[in-house]
């Protein structure tokens, strides 16, 4: 399982833990000692397991350092696969376990996982394999919930994943900050890659594209660069926007897209908006990029977000009220992300603390967190915002009356809703007397175009935004 040679190789290395993942080592180190403490009991876990340090999560290979060798022979031959399984159970894929002897393991060195230590690959990595980014380990079919905001995205991944044949191209799955794009992409990643070990594919940040292009460029290695993106079977580049405005890099991609297209590669594509929205982008590159399927990932809905915490609670193995999952459900709206690491933090603390986990003590520990969703804005807030502005009744919102004198404030808090809440238009027709969502839409769009036709109503918006957002 591990080679002897290779505490000799453990090097820091800054440049190797930039490309990291929102994957927490730190948080999930936390959760396996608590889960190896109720297997070992305590003296057995201060001695060998509390010492451990983790150092990385890379290709399924969790990387742990200890601060001397017979620590290392002890671990390895008594815990390591006792931690690779608990791990399997808990957090997913896993392919081994490596303990390594850090070379200044000082105790300041052991509480700091912040910065990593990265260890000398020994093993030689096909192409498609250095080309890619490494694939978070949770990011699987199995641990994405489909709920009606996801339904079609997810669908279409599934499609992907199941084919050996370009069913769309591209596949461009857009939506607001994480909602389940990357874990969507990943997914698609891992299960083409078990189906079919042969196929290439290529999953990279746009980010790591550009950085990649213009390394090839100043190395005046131009040349291999192209033939590597060109060589793979699947290519998948997430958060494009990042190119957008980058014309050299774009260029470049246009140009990789278009000879993958034609040698009918299948491309896949994330966004935090559909491809008309990208600003900065070459025309041709935008018409190329919408003429696949676009999928959008909507904000989470209640059902979907108690469904994540549902499972998250299964993956957990823990004890977890079904009232505080209602709460957390309930309160934290903005990203799934933020959900999971409310959760996250929850049962850590929980664990560390030996509190029984109760909507008070969630209220508690998730004070900061649950006061910034609650700051966030309502469609009441901007009504009663409008309202006050304009000088009319809360309750001509709702009313029917259409004199200009209220019609016009109401089609402004339309706008405003549209623009500074999730909310659908269906919801906010019924927030406005149960009005249709053509009309919403109606509204919306004229107060667009006053925006930029007439100069106090662009005054009044802006006004109403900052004393919406203050
Ligand atoms: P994005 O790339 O859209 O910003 P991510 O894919 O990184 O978002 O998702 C953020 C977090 O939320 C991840 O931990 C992911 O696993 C989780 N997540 C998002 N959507 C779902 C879902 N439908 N089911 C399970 N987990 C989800
Ligand atoms: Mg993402």
């Amino acid at each position: 399982m591990l080679d002897k040679g290779k505490d000799a190789a453990v090097q820091t290395d800054a440049k190797a833990a930039t490309p990291a993942s929102c994957f927490n080592l730190t948080e999930t180190w936390v959760l396996m000692l608590s889960l190896m403490q109720k297997e070992l009991g305590p003296t057995a876990c201060k001695s060998w397991i509390t010492p451990i340090t983790p150092v990385r999560f890379e290709k399924g290979v969790l990387e742990l350092s200890v601060a001397t060798r017979f620590i290392r022979d002890w671990v390895k031959t008594h815990y390591a696969e006792r931690v690779r399984h608990l791990w399997a159970q808990n957090f997913g894929m896993i392919i081994r376990v490596d303990i390594v002897v850090a070379q200044t393991a000082t105790p300041a060195a052991v509480q700091e996982v912040a910065a990593p230590l990265a260890v000398q690959r020994t093993e030689s990595q096909p192409v498609a394999d250095s080309l890619s980014s490494p694939l978070d380990p949770r990011f699987t079919f199995d641990n994405f919930v489909v709920g009606s905001p996801n339904e079609l995205a997810h669908a279409a991944a599934r499609r992907l994943a199941d084919g050996d044949d370009v069913a769309f191209n591209p596949l461009f799955l857009y939506g607001g900050v994480g909602l389940g794009k990357t874990h969507l992409m990943q997914a698609v990643a891992w299960a083409m890659r078990a189906r079919n070990p042969q196929r290439r594919v290529v999953y990279m940040s746009a980010e790591k594209f550009m950085y990649q292009f213009v390394r090839a460029l100043r190395s005046k290695d131009m040349v291999s660069f192209k033939d590597m993106l060109r060589s793979v079977d699947v290519l998948m580049i997430d958060d494009i926007q990042f190119i957008c405005g980058k014309e050299a890099t774009q260029e470049e991609f246009f140009h990789t897209f278009n000879a993958l297209v034609d040698q009918n590669k299948q491309i896949v594509i994330s966004a935090d908006r559909p491809p008309s929205a990208l600003e900065g982008l070459d025309e041709r590159l935008r018409s190329r990029l919408g003429g696949g399927l676009a999928a959008d990932l909507r904000p989470t809905t209640y059902e979907l977000r108690l469904g994540i915490l549902e499972q998250k609670r299964r993956m957990l193995k823990r004890d977890i009220p079904q009232g505080v999952l209602e709460f957390l459900a309930q309160k934290i709206t903005s990203s799934v992300r933020e959900l999971e690491g409310a959760l996250n933090r929850l049962v850590a603390n929980a664990e560390l603390t030996n509190r029984q986990l109760t909507v008070e003590v969630a209220q508690d520990l998730l004070y900061d967190l649950l006061r910034a969703n609650d700051r966030r804005v309502s469609v009441d807030d901007i009504q009663r915002k409008v309202a006050e502005h304009y000088n009319i009744r809360i309750s001509d919102m709702h009313s029917p009356r259409r004199a200009r004198t209220v019609a016009r404030p109401r089609q402004i808090a339309m706008y405003l809703a549209k623009a500074l809440t999730e909310h659908s238009l269906p919801e906010i027709g019924r927030k406005f007397g149960g009005r249709d969502h053509t009309t919403i839409m109606h509204g919306v769009r004229r107060i667009e175009e006053l925006v930029v036709s007439d100069h106090g109503i662009q005054e009044d918006v802006e006004k109403l935004k900052r004393a919406i957002a203050g």
